[in-house]
């Protein structure tokens, strides 16, 4: 009883925040495709002039860089699936990626050449090593996700 009170009380605090904060990003560039507010630029990264969003996130509602509307700390789920998202608009990049976990096929040079790509799309921090973005794990639901959206527009 008392732990659901509490948890009401934080989704009304969660409710409350998100309602401000949508009143911020609700201005141009940025607009809304039925009834989904398309960030285009990031006005709670950047109050003034906003961030610019990573373009293939825009319609998604959701902010890159901070994960925007989840969590303004940085968000491990929004930021996977914004990878994931990266992954699939650069398909080229991995073509033939080994799906097995096996160690020395995976080709080190290419896994460099992903990480900095993603890197300057500011998905992955300036911090982080090449080698603990695990990009088999990612290519493999970048697949699974290929296939899901695959049938989504199938007659
Ligand atoms: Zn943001």
């Amino acid at each position: 009883m008392g732990t659901a009170k509490m948890q009401q009380s934080e989704i009304t605090i969660q409710d409350a925040r998100l309602a401000m904060e949508t009143d911020l990003q609700a201005r141009s560039p940025n607009y809304y495709d039925e009834g989904r507010l398309c960030i285009v630029r990031c006005f709670i990264c950047e109050s003034k002039h906003g961030r610019e969003n990573y373009g293939p996130a825009v319609a998604s509602g959701e902010c890159t860089h901070c994960g925007w509307p989840k969590k303004k700390i940085s968000h491990p789920k929004a930021t996977r699936q914004a990878r994931i998202d990266w992954l699939l608009a650069h398909q080229t990049l991995w073509e033939g990626w080994p799906s097995g976990n096996t160690p020395r096929e995976i080709p080190t040079r290419k896994w460099i050449t992903i990480v900095d790509a993603m890197r300057e799309a500011g998905l992955v921090s300036a911090k982080t090593n090449w080698r603990d973005v695990n990009l088999t794990n990612l290519i493999h639901d970048a697949r699974r996700q290929r296939r899901m959206d695959g049938r989504k527009t199938e007659p």
